[in-house]
């Protein structure tokens, strides 16, 4: 047995036994790992609030040799999507909570069990801090899926159109023949990212979360990028994101 203490982020949980619960979460330095919470169903003073999808903090938990499931013994949350709601209205606070789960999601499906993402962890714990900084969810979202993509080396590069090499400062194509970006010349299809949007994509690569999400961006350039980034995740992960839906019907 090995009690390990490390950084970590709730991904989700689900009922485990009579009073148990199974949380799914990716610590920093050892990759995504699944615990059994005692109690945690029935008790609430344990764990509290800690489980909440993508609720980052410091996890206890207990390894025993041949066995893939760990014991969890403790979180204690340093940020929560909880802080995220807090200091936004109504609609925007339900919003932001429909982020940090899809967000979490995202996470879950893209993390490898028991194989340490380092630079996955980064991007999630930052993103998860400027969530809770009540800045633009909407910004913070698109962001998180440029870079997620980015990560996994599938977000297509932006430095020139993959046919004829000229600048996409213009704006570019998404050609769904090889998901690569064309300048309006080369490219075909519907999925156009204007100059604005594109412009935004720039900025994006080069700034922290805190930093785009005082971006200012407009609602066009967002939406533009949202069915990109939709088209392009369900593309790598051949299928759609469950709380993607729920983020779009809690849209006024
Ligand atoms: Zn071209």
């Amino acid at each position: 047995m090995r009690t390990i203490v490390a950084d970590a982020i709730v991904l989700r949980t689900y009922r485990y036994a009579e009073a148990d619960r199974i949380v799914v979460f990716l610590t920093e330095h050892q990759g995504k790992k699944r615990g059994v919470a005692k109690n945690a169903t029935k008790s609430r003073r344990r764990f509290g609030g800690a489980l909440e999808p993508f609720t980052r903090g410091r996890v206890t938990y207990v390894e025993r040799e041949g066995r893939e499931l760990v014991r969890l013994d403790r979180i204690e949350p340093v940020t929560s999507p909880m802080q995220s709601s807090a200091g936004r209205v109504d609609g925007d606070a339900a919003r932001a909570l429909g982020y940090t789960s899809y967000f979490a999601e995202l996470v879950d499906e893209w993390a490898p069990d028991a194989m340490a993402n380092e630079r996955l962890y980064r991007l999630a714990a930052s993103v998860g801090d400027a969530m809770s900084r009540a800045g633009s969810a909407e910004s913070l979202a698109r962001y998180f899926e440029f870079w997620l993509l980015r990560l996994e080396g599938v977000y297509p590069a932006l430095s020139a159109c993959a046919r004829c090499g000229r600048t996409l400062v213009d704006g570019a194509v998404l050609d769904p023949g090889d998901w690569q970006f064309a300048c309006a010349r080369c490219g075909h299809g519907a999925l156009t990212v204007s100059r604005d949007a594109f412009g935004w994509l720039c900025r994006a690569a080069a700034e922290t979360p805190a930093a785009i999400t005082d971006d200012g961006a407009s609602v066009e350039v967002m939406r533009e990028l949202e069915v990109v980034h939709a088209r392009l995740i369900a593309m790598h992960l051949e299928r759609d994101v469950r709380s993607a839906r729920v983020v779009r019907e809690l849209r006024p």
